[in-house]
């Protein structure tokens, strides 16, 4: 039997444990408890771990660390873009622009996707567990911070399934080391809140549990995403270069440092940078600590330019002081938004490597009272542990000694975007997971053929967008009818924290379009290229007064296409599909840049096949039936603009070479005509079947063929009080909400 396992995918650390008869760290097969989260990419080898980071010295720009900090991200977020300054980040990370906002780390000339490293990093941790465990375990709880966004997180789920896990929880990181701390030191009966501080290197986590009795309740999270460890290390870094400055008596270093070749650069910071994060670890047990940095740059003249200061814990802690006020007030801002006073809190468990420095766990002594903090035993590994339990409790089929039950929480409000730039809220931050709720909403407009459901998050007061689901008239089963179409939206979010979105009509919820949302990546993509072509059809078409090529069904075609390119639910890419998305979307550049209009005959078709191949010969209804159908299938998979074209032209001619073609095409003509009559002018719309009826039988009996001009003549006649209605070329896709209509569950 394979054994799950509990994985801290940290930003600098990685652990993974297994729950046996106890909790076991397992050691990697260097022996080590931790392994390093750094991936050194060379062109004959992966490496990944301690040696890693011993080689990254080497080769600074093939060495990835902190590739947490970038995972699930926007490229153009002011943070990343600081986080990837030359000076920060010794590798190369590059936008694609043909996908918004898409990270990718190039070496070797090869680019990859921060899950692509982050699953490298997994890939070695489940490697080293098979050596201890027997078999490779497919079953894990992976830990994130409290605090990731859903895109983090699907991005976190998916380079786990790229590292062989086929079955993947993910908890937040506080829960996990709230769970470890609660097993070893909690009895039964036992009920507390917790306060839960995990300070690593990358982020800051937080969030306030509620424990009793195997119950663990999220009540609150909260902290900042880029702030951590490394951060420290950067005021140090940035500390001792003003010192040397000083020394030297020149204004900047950088011209000196610029001067290096790229690899040496990226040695020189690196090696500084490690050389503060050594310091920084001694001043949490000595008073003071050494710097250095020997044999890389050199000054204006040539000269070996040597780093090597002495930084004291007095030092140290004042430069810390910026830092420390913004956990004190992160700290201080949870509590009072859980209307919490600190006395409400009756424990501080502090965990994360940076919770060793001893200037913090003052901090949290003197905002709670020193009684109530402690720092975890083990607080590089009480992540992982708590993970390994969750496992056990999810993942074993064995009787577990003790049931623990969770309650997650939402980490941030949810809103959907409405039509003239309103937003509703859908869920509430803290809000206990699953929840689902049901809004009723309502097309916009008459002539509105799609609408997208787009649901924003609000983190630290800037408005995302989470992800959206596009639905079309069609799918809600009101191709014909012009009314504005009612359908209710469930948004649900499970208690893995994956969002659903699912919109019916009112009574067919058989007729349901879903999508799991906050994936980023392709489909996002997708849809974004799809609304820019269609805003510059629309405004193009505005102009034009007597047709409207049928951008509307393109759209159509489109959305119900890209709805197929990534499973709803498992998010695997569906290859094909998307090709044709892709040639889908080229078509409509094609069609942008033409006057022509590829579905100009598919309703002329569809008439004519409902009733005008009676009037055809074998031999013609033969020939235009292939055609029609060729034709058909052409427009609606709408990949080859030359292939519609060339189908409706041929189609055209055969239909101008029918024995009958005259009357066949009055009779088409009022068909369409009753068509668009039917909703509006239901009466206009009979009378023109009718004599639609009347001059087919006429026409289909043998012989008379006085009476057939005449029926011609009459239809024709018919046909002349009636102008062809143009439509106005628009493109809305918003949504209004029916008043009342929110209904919000717990599941
Ligand atoms: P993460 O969860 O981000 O992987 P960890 O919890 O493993 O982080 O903590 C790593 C961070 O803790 C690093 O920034 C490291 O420098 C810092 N750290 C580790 N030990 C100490 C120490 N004794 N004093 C101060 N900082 C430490
Ligand atoms: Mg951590």
């Amino acid at each position: 039997m394979t054994l799950a396992v509990g994985i801290d995918l940290g930003t600098t650390n990685s652990a993974i444990a297994v729950r046996r008869l106890t909790t076991e760290i397992l050691s990697n097969q260097e022996g080590e408890f931790l392994t390093p989260s750094c991936v050194l990419l060379l062109p004959d080898q992966n490496v990944v771990g301690r040696a890693a980071l011993d080689l990254s010295k080497l080769h600074p720009k093939n060495s990835v660390l902190s590739i947490k900090r970038l995972i699930g991200r926007d490229f153009a977020e002011v943070a990343v873009q600081n986080f990837i300054k030359p000076d920060r980040c010794s590798y190369d990370v590059e936008t694609d622009p043909s996908e918004p906002d898409s990270i990718f780390v190039k070496i070797n000339r090869d680019s990859y996707r921060p899950e692509d490293l982050s699953a490298l990093i997994l890939k070695k941790l489940l490697q080293d567990a098979e050596q201890q465990l027997g078999s490779k375990p497919t079953q894990a709880v992976v830990t994130v911070p409290a605090y990731f966004s859903d895109r983090q997180k699907f991005c976190t789920r998916a380079a786990a399934q790229q590292a062989g896990l086929t079955q993947v929880k993910l908890l937040p990181e506080p829960t996990a080391a709230a769970i470890a701390f609660g097993l070893d030191s909690l009895s039964e009966d036992d009920s507390l809140s917790l306060m839960v501080f995990d300070l690593g290197g990358g982020t800051f986590d937080m969030s306030v549990l509620s424990i009793s009795g195997g119950h663990f309740m999220e009540i609150a999270k909260g902290g900042d995403m880029w702030l951590g460890g490394d951060d420290i290390d950067q005021l140090l870094y940035d500390q001792v270069i003003e010192r040397v400055k000083n020394k030297t008596g020149l204004s900047h270093l950088d011209p000196l440092i610029h001067s290096l070749s790229a690899n040496d650069q990226a040695r020189f910071t690196g090696e500084l940078r490690r050389s503060c994060e050594q310091a920084k670890r001694e001043l949490s047990q000595n008073p003071e600590a050494q710097i250095e940095c020997f044999g890389i740059l050199r000054d204006e003249q040539g000269d070996w330019l040597d780093i090597d200061e002495v930084i004291t814990r007095e030092e140290f802690e004042q430069w810390l002081q910026p830092f420390m006020d913004r956990l004190e007030q992160l700290t201080r801002a949870l509590v009072a938004e859980i209307y919490f006073e600190v006395e409400l809190i009756d424990q501080v468990l502090m965990v994360g490597g940076s919770s060793l420095i001893p200037a913090v766990q003052a901090l949290m002594g003197r905002i709670f009272g020193g009684d109530k903090v402690r720092l975890h035993p083990r607080p590089m590994f009480a992540v992982a542990e708590g993970a390994a339990i969750w496992a056990q409790q999810n993942f074993s089929s064995e009787e577990v000694e003790t049931r623990l039950e969770i309650m997650h929480s939402v980490t941030h409000d949810y809103y959907l975007q409405l039509a003239e730039g309103k937003r509703q809220r859908l869920v509430e931050r803290n809000s206990p997971l699953p929840c689902f709720v049901d809004e009723q909403l309502q097309f916009i407009h008459e002539d509105q053929e799609l609408a997208c459901l787009r649901v924003l998050n609000e983190v630290e007061g800037v408005f995302s967008t989470v992800g959206e689901l596009w639905l079309s008239r069609s799918q809600l089963g009101q191709l014909a009818t012009k009314e504005k179409p009612v359908f209710n939206l469930r948004f649900e979010i499970n208690e893995d924290n994956i969002i659903h979105m699912r919109a019916w009509p009112l009574d067919h919820s058989e007729r349901c379009i879903q999508g799991v949302i906050a994936r980023g990546g392709l489909v996002p993509k997708l849809y974004t290229d799809l609304e820019s072509a269609l805003r510059k059809a629309f405004s193009k078409t505005d102009q034009k007064t007597q047709s409207m090529p049928s951008y509307q069904s393109v759209a159509r075609i489109i959305v119900e296409n890209i709805q197929k390119v990534v499973d709803p639910v498992s998010a695997q890419v569906n290859a094909d599909q998307k090709r044709k998305v892709l040639a889908q979307l080229k078509t409509l550049d094609i069609m942008l840049s033409s006057a022509e209009d590829p579905f100009q005959w598919v309703g002329y078709c569809q008439a004519l096949q409902s009733f005008g191949l009676r009037l055809m010969s074998q031999g013609e209804c033969a020939r235009f039936s292939e055609l029609a159908t060729h034709y058909l299938q052409a427009a609606q998979d709408f990949t080859q603009w030359s292939r519609i074209m060339e189908l409706r032209d041929s189609l055209e001619r055969c239909l101008q070479s029918l024995n009958h073609a005259g009357i066949l095409d009055s009779l088409v003509r009022t068909e369409i005509m009753a068509e668009q009559r039917h909703e509006r002018h239901p009466s206009e719309a009979r009378r023109l079947r009718l004599i639609l009826r009347n001059s087919l039988d006429v026409w289909l009996s043998p012989g008379e063929d006085e009476g057939k001009r005449i029926a011609e003549e009459l239809v024709n006649h018919e046909l002349a009080k009636y102008s062809i209605p143009t439509a106005t070329p628009r493109f809305y896709r918003d949504v209004q909400r029916l008043e009342k209509s929110t209904r919000s569950h717990r599941l």
